[in-house]
């Protein structure tokens, strides 16, 4: 049977890795992007049901409580969550589904399917994450701290994942992705078949 992947991105908020996982998603219907629930406040620019799906903080502890949750975590004080259906639904269909969330989470996700790939973006230096997050205007200023000290703390988990990707530039950092992607497909655990059908119907002996 084919069944696809779980790829996780994470990075500090600034990374990018918004942009770079869309146009990932947008690059081969091989790809399927989950969306997440959250109790943040929506932003500028947020579309429920393509950002996020926005939730109160009950219906968030619903969702929880009825195991309809991947994995879940707390972030600068909000909650936010991989619906399971979806991701469960399209590795199914052989998709790679991509999960675009922080560490706490890629964490959790990495001890129930230690077969998934944790990939970490980070732009090329915190003088650049900072000007990213401040150009972005999303935050005010307690926020935005928040997010930089969260940063420090993320990035010092960084041998914990798979692969490090810098997001100089979101082509380069698709492409390379598009590359561990490919890679991973050749994974022997992962092409299991070639080897059950190797000897097809000679025994194997000489
Ligand atoms: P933002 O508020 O900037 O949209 O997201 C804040 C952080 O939450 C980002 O690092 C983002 O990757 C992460 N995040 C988004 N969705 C999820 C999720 O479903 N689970 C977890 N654990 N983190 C998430």
């Amino acid at each position: 049977m084919t069944t696809g992947s779980l790829f996780i991105i994470s990075g500090p908020s600034g990374s990018g890795k918004g942009t770079v996982v869309k146009s990932l998603a947008s690059s081969s219907p091989d790809y399927a992007l989950s969306v997440s629930v959250t109790t943040r406040k929506m932003r500028g620019g947020d579309r429920e049901g393509v950002d996020y799906f926005f939730k109160t903080m009950d219906e968030f502890v619903a969702l929880r409580d009825n195991n309809q949750l991947l994995e879940h975590a707390l972030f600068v004080g909000n909650l936010y969550g991989t619906p399971r259906f979806y991701v469960e639904e399209q590795i199914a269909k052989g998709k790679i589904v991509l999960l675009e969330i922080e560490v706490n989470g890629a964490l959790q996700v990495k001890q129930r399917y230690p077969e998934c790939v944790l990939i970490f973006l980070v732009p090329p230096n915190f003088t650049e994450l900072q000007h990213r997050l401040q150009s972005r205007g999303t935050e005010d200023i307690e926020s935005m701290q928040a997010r930089f000290f969260r940063a420090r703390e993320e990035i010092m988990l960084i041998n914990k994942y798979d692969y490090l990707v810098v997001n100089d530039k979101v082509e380069k950092a698709v492409e390379c992705i598009q590359n561990i992607a490919f890679a991973e497909k050749l994974r022997p655990f992962r092409q299991k078949q070639i080897a059950e059908d190797f000897f097809g119907n000679s025994s194997g002996s000489t």
